[in-house]
Parts: structure tokens; C-alpha cells; sequence
């Protein structure tokens, strides 16, 4: 079996009446470069850049990151990569940027926290910038994004990072921006986000967290944290549904995308591309070429009228076994 995936390396993820997916993958190690290409990833879809901020033991410098997000953004050129901004607080802290919070998942991170630090924010945005000058591959998202403020104030740094680094010389082109649907109100105003970005990219895992209120680390409701729960599907179809209405782009970066059943829902949705570790690549191809697009739409019905995750989960693993 798994000598017949690698021979799905070069074959394109279409269903078999010719629907294609980009398949991306997630990175955030150096390390996970050459994985990713070797498994055949169009692009990266989530560039975690807080993985760097988490590997040094003080803010890395704007010539240090610069080399950091340069190494990956050549070896995907000419394919596209989204650089997540800085996306710490929650369950991801900065060791050296200590601060204390009775509930982090509702406090200070993600955009939160690199707004209210201009300057580590701007930092990033100017080295984002300058590693891809000439390549103009890099597409910049947002985490965490919860009201259309935040995508303004982001957009004022952008602008200013743009004009210092041209009167400094440097030539560079304005990237597309997106932001994550990570959180019930971003998902609530899609049609006013939409005035403002290129693409959007669900964030299934904190999507799953903040609609069912439930911490995604926490062993004691872990039964509960389940991305086929029928709140979870409904509104990711919505988001689709909405942000196509809008011409946006919809990616989708968290678990999800490497969940074969949940994979045959977002096709049946229309998603745009699906984003992931590089191991789980071939596997999530092989699921596209085995559906037609009507099939998973047909699906996608019968799936929207079911009341609870078991019987979801039930009809998609008997429509994997079917295809084989
Ligand atoms: C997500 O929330 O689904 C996501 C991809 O971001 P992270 O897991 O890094 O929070
Ligand atoms: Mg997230």
C-alpha cells in the first residue's frame, strides 16, 4: 500500500469527474521542507512562524527571520506560501515572553498580541517582506482574527512596512492577505472580511474549540472535542457557502484535512484546498481520486440531515470501505 501512494506523487488531486484540490502542506521546521516537496505538496498552506519564535531563546532579529522564512519560501517557489503571523498565547507560549492568564484560549494571542506589540509585529511584517522579494510566492494570513479591526490595523502596518522598505531600496510587491476562520464571530462577518482580504483559511482545530467550548487539550472533554459534531460540519459549509458567494478562496489547515471521512465533506462543500502535515498527503490524494464531486455533494446532504457524530462518522467510513 504504501509503495502505491508514493506512485501517487505526481498524479493531480481531482476527483474522478475532475474537480481539482490543492494539496498543501503545513510546516513550520526547516526540517519539514523537503518532506513536504518530496510527497508532492503544491505549496504550504500554514507556515506556523511561532515554531521559529518557540526554537530561539529571545525574539529572533528581522535578519534572522528573514533567513528563516526565505529558506522556505524559495524552496516552494514558484508554488504558493501562506506565512501565518505570529500566533502565540493560548497553547503555545513564548518561554521568554512571559505573562500569566486565568484563560488563555480567551486572552492574548494570536492577533491580539502582535497588534498590541506593534513593533514585534511590524519586525515580522518587514522581514516577511524582505525574504520574498523576487519571489512573490508568499501570501500573508491572519490568526485569530475575531472582528474586522484587526484586519484594518494589520493592513496600516503593511502599508508602512511597504513604504519604509522601498524608500530603503528594497523592491518588493504587495502580497495577498488572508485571515483564519478560527472564531464564531470571524465566521459571523465573512461578507465584511471579504472587502478586505484575498482568501480565507479554516482553522478547524480552534474553530472546533470556540464553537463547542471546548478546550482542545483537555483530556476530561476530549470525548466532546470532535470535528464531525453537526454544528462543526454546518458551519464550515456555511463559511464555504458564504465566502464563495464572495469570490474568496477557502482553505482549510486544521486536522480535518487529513481526516479522510471529514475530506469527503469538504469535497462535497467545494473547499479550494486542503492543507496538512506532509505524512498524510497521499493518503488524503488518494481519497479525492477515488469520489466524484457529486457523489460527496449527495453525501454532504445526507450528512447535513444527521443529528449526531457516531452516525456521521458512520456513514463516511462505509463510503471509504465502499471505494476501497
Ligand atoms: C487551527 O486552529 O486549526 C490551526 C490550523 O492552527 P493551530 O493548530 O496552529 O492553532
Ligand atoms: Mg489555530
Amino acid at each position: 500500500l504504501v509503495r502505491g501512494l508514493d506512485k501517487l506523487k505526481d498524479l493531480p488531486a481531482e476527483t474522478t469527474d475532475h474537480h481539482r484540490i490543492n494539496l498543501y502542506a503545513n510546516t513550520g521546521l526547516l526540517a519539514d521542507i523537503s518532506p513536504g516537496l518530496a510527497r508532492g505538496a503544491e505549496g504550504v498552506g500554514l507556515y506556523r512562524s511561532e515554531i521559529p519564535f518557540m526554537l530561539h531563546e529571545t525574539f529572533p532579529t528581522e535578519d534572522e527571520q528573514t533567513q528563516i522564512y526565505r529558506e522556505v519560501l524559495q524552496a516552494y517557489a514558484p508554488r504558493s506560501v501562506y506565512m501565518r503571523t505570529l500566533d502565540i498565547g493560548g497553547d503555545k507560549p513564548l518561554p521568554y515572553f512571559g505573562y500569566s492568564e486565568e484563560n488563555p484560549y480567551l486572552g492574548w494571542r494570536g492577533i491580539r498580541f502582535t497588534l498590541d506589540n506593534g513593533s514585534i509585529f511590524l519586525t515580522q511584517i518587514r522581514a516577511l517582506l524582505k525574504a520574498s522579494a523576487g519571489l512573490n510566492n508568499m501570501k500573508i494570513m491572519l490568526p485569530m482574527v475575531s472582528r474586522v479591526e484587526e484586519v484594518d490595523a494589520f493592513r496600516i502596518l503593511l502599508d508602512e512596512a511597504l513604504v519604509q522598505l522601498r524608500e530603503e531600496g528594497h523592491e518588493i510587491k504587495r502580497p495577498s492577505i488572508g485571515v483564519m476562520i478560527e472564531v464564531p464571530s470571524a465566521m459571523m462577518i465573512i461578507g465584511q472580511l471579504a472587502k478586505r482580504i484575498d482568501f480565507i483559511s479554516i482553522g478547524s482545530n480552534d474553530l472546533t474549540q470556540y464553537l463547542l467550548a471546548v478546550d482542545r487539550n483537555n483530556p476530561k472533554v476530549s470525548s466532546l472535542y470532535n470535528f464531525l459534531n453537526p454544528a462543526v460540519i454546518y458551519s464550515i459549509y456555511r463559511i464555504v457557502r458564504i465566502a464563495h458567494q464572495h469570490r474568496l478562496k477557502v482553505s482549510l489547515c486544521g486536522e480535518m484535512a487529513a481526516d479522510p471521512a471529514s475530506v469527503l465533506l469538504l469535497i462535497g462543500m467545494g473547499i479550494d484546498t486542503l492543507s496538512m502535515s506532509a505524512f498524510n498527503l497521499p493518503k488524503i490524494k488518494w481519497v479525492i481520486r477515488t469520489i466524484s464531486r457529486k457523489r460527496a455533494e449527495a453525501l454532504l446532504i445526507k450528512v447535513l440531515a444527521l443529528e449526531s457524530e457516531d452516525s456521521i462518522r458512520e456513514i463516511l467510513e462505509s463510503e471509504l470501505i465502499q471505494a476501497g
